[in-house]
């Protein structure tokens, strides 16, 4: 078998979908793609009913590759090349984000009729993994420039986003609803909370805070639209990354693995991403009876990816068993800005090159291995 590759697990995605129609009923996702563009995902995802989040013509092109309705997709970039505006009107993609006067101009001149989101920043950043709040996002007091600059160019603002979802993001985009109101600008109608979800324990406790605080800020909005745009929510446990021991160093106490995927690739996470990995040995995962890993002795080992770059380091101080060269390591949760921003450097197309597909029922992920 060709490593690394990743297995996609489709069952983890429906239990995602259904945890998220449960949690924030109210709430359309609209998945965003550069987290994990893998076209199996983006499929299964718009089978069960999720719209799309797209930053660019070739995430445009890959959802409308799937027959993913133009309707269905919000082109969720602040500032865009104005080529990629063009793009966006000859397929029909019609929701477009923005936080300056300049990307009005270049809208009102590559796609006049696309609807606005007005982007804001959020009063306080807190939550997110990582902050978007110093690249983008309207400042409260430009709002009402903003709002005129779109009006004057014909534009029709249609509601508010904001990349977290805390209390103080909604409070915040009611005020502009509300300072849209005071313009006499038409209503607005659209609220996107953006992205930032985890799906693990805070996920419960983030949608309830977050229901409550629409409930607080909105209640009375008829015609509301709630948005959302999910990644790493969908992405991040829903793949394994399986790589090879390539080779093995020996040192006393110490082990020093070499796989065949690291930071320059799949494992970029770990850089760009600020994540912190597990790994599993596979001959202990799928046969815990073998005597290797019935040994239960451990050592402390470094696991090096393959390019010469010695930050080229996946997991330092690690406990594992002994591991043989050809060996097997798995990575779980591997789905968030992992293969989607890997590079070939050093000649290493050291990113997993193929994504095999599993469908695990809810009972098997219950009692999973990792
Ligand atoms: C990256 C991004 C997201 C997704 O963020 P996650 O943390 O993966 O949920 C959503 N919206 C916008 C505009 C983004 O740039």
């Amino acid at each position: 078998m060709d490593s690394p590759f990743s297995v996609l697990d489709l069952g983890v995605i429906m239990g995602l979908m259904d945890k998220w129609a449960t949690k924030l009923p109210t709430v359309q996702p609209f998945y965003a793609v550069k987290c994990n563009p893998n076209l199996s995902l983006i499929g299964a995802l718009a089978a069960l009913g999720s719209s799309f989040d797209c930053a660019s013509r070739a995430e445009i092109d890959s959802v409308l590759s799937l027959g993913v309705s133009p309707d269905r997709i919000i082109f969720a970039n602040p500032c865009k090349p104005e080529s990629h505006i063009r793009y966006a009107a000859t397929v029909g993609v019609n929701v477009t984000t923005f936080d300056s006067k300049d990307e009005v101009e270049k809208i009102r001149k590559c796609h006049p009729t696309c609807e606005l989101l007005l982007r804001i920043k959020p009063p306080q950043d807190s939550g997110a993994r990582s902050s978007l709040g110093l690249k983008y996002g309207a400042l409260l007091e430009e709002v009402p420039e903003l709002l005129q600059a779109a009006q004057a160019a014909g534009l029709r603002v249609t509601g508010v986003s904001f990349h977290i979802g805390s209390g103080g993001a909604i409070s915040a985009a009611k005020s502009v609803f509300d300072e849209a109101s005071r313009l006499g600008l038409p209503r607005m109608s659209v609220l996107d909370i953006g992205g930032g979800f985890t799906c693990g324990a805070l996920f419960d406790a983030a949608a309830l805070k977050i229901n409550a605080a629409i409930e607080a800020s909105f209640g009375s909005e008829e015609g509301l639209v709630v948005i959302g745009e999910p990644g790493r929510y969908f992405a991040e446990t829903a793949f394994t990354l399986a790589t090879k021991v390539i080779g093995k160093r020996v040192r006393g106490e110490m082990r020093e693995y070499w796989i065949d995927d690291g930071i320059y690739g799949t494992l970029n996470n770990i850089v760009f991403d600020y994540a912190t990995v597990t790994c599993t040995p596979l001959a202990c995962a799928s046969r815990p009876e073998n005597p290797r890993c019935r040994d239960s002795k451990t050592y402390p080992s470094t696991v090096f990816g393959p390019t010469c770059d010695s930050i080229d380091t996946v997991l330092r101080d690690y406990q594992l068993p002994e591991l043989q060269v050809n060996d097997w390591l798995v990575f779980p949760n591997m789905g968030a800005y992992t293969t989607s921003s890997g590079t070939n450097f050093n000649g290493f197309s050291s990113s997993a090159k193929s994504t095999f597909l599993a469908y695990s029922s809810p009972i098997a992920r219950e009692h999973a291995m990792f």
